[in-house]
């Protein structure tokens, strides 16, 4: 098969033909149909997450179709369309896992860094990690439902019941949760790169009441703001714009070092918190809701082999929306 592999921090992905791999007891074998790509991609192939497998095939947001089954598998069977996310595989023993927070499991291991994942042509995934999709969805429209979906809900649960939402960094997470936030009757306050008038377009275009940039306060004390920039500096920005007792909930999985700030920032019962990763209950409640919304995706493809183009592009932020790798051309 063809795979785009990652071999070494700061260095390009290369297009290498392998072995397809095996579906092991309680894998299933998966033709990728399409794989989203994520922020969290550029910061494995950057070296900011350091304990990837080597070589590793990136990707965690994969739509594909059940090719063979492996031992014992029983959710899913040959010819069915599937999702797999970031969350592949957990112990089930330890006290996050018996406590219903497989999230942070202490041996979790995540598609598309601990585990093989979707820049390829077939991927297998344990079968007890993987979602079912709504017919709704197109394979490319269906996979940043995977991940940016996922957490980004994630997110918005954790930012909890305020009507008035900032959300800094309008990319893929962020054009997700806007929509079902505006299913929610709340209002959206977006935030983008200083300059980036496409952005807050974008993010007007999706029902925000209010775009500006990062740098500015919005017009009115926000209850809640959600971090999908991976800028540290926008912690006590965000504060700044909260009422008293709101939350600020950093979404992603690595972000620079937040400065210091004044005690009076966060005081009046204003918080800070993260998300980490996802439960397969995130998953289930996110795609029974995603449909209804309807939440629609925006997104830019690729073929598979200019995984490194995608890349780019979402670094310098000219992706609007999601960018998805497909691996099938005549789709
Ligand atoms: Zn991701
Ligand atoms: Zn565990």
């Amino acid at each position: 098969m063809r795979a785009m592999i990652f071999e070494k921090a700061g260095q390009v992905l290369r297009l290498a033909e392998l072995p397809s791999p095996e579906a092991g007891a309680g894998q299933v074998l998966i033709r990728v149909r399409a794989c989203a790509v994520c922020r969290t991609d550029l910061h494995i192939t950057d070296g900011e997450l350091n304990q990837p497998k080597l070589p590793l095939i990136p990707g965690h947001e994969i739509i594909g179709v059940v090719e063979e089954i492996g031992k014992g598998v029983n959710r899913f069977k040959l010819g069915d369309r599937l999702g797999v996310p970031w969350l592949g595989w957990t112990c089930g023993a330890c006290e996050f896992c018996l406590s219903g927070r497989e999230n942070l499991c202490n041996q979790a291991r995540f598609t598309g860094y601990t585990l093989d994942g979707g820049y390829a042509e077939y991927a297998v995934a344990d079968q007890r990690f993987c979602f079912a999709i709504p017919d709704f969805y197109s394979d490319t429209d269906a996979a940043p439902l995977m991940c940016a979906g996922l957490i980004g809900y994630r997110s918005l649960v954790k930012a909890g019941e305020g009507k008035r939402l900032g959300i800094y960094g309008f990319g893929a997470a962020a054009h997700i949760v806007a929509q079902v936030a505006k299913y929610q009757n709340r209002e959206i306050y977006a935030f983008s790169r200083p300059g980036d008038e496409k952005a807050k377009k974008f993010a007007r275009g999706l029902g925000a009441v209010w775009a500006g940039s990062s740098s500015e306060l919005p017009p009115v004390k926000l209850d809640a703001a959600i971090i999908f920039a991976p800028l540290g500096e926008l912690v006590p920005q965000a504060l700044r714009a909260l009422n008293k007792g709101g939350t600020v909930v950093c979404g992603g999985i690595h972000m620079s070092d937040i400065p210091s700030f004044p005690y009076s920032v966060l005081w009046q019962e204003r918080s800070v918190c993260s998300v980490a990763n996802l439960t397969r209950r995130d998953g289930e409640q996110f795609l029974a809701l995603a449909p209804r919304v309807p939440v629609r995706t925006q997104v830019v493809t690729f073929p598979l082999e200019e995984a490194n183009e995608a890349l780019h592009r979402l670094r310098s932020g000219k992706i609007t929306g999601a960018a998805v790798l497909v691996t099938d051309r005549s789709r």
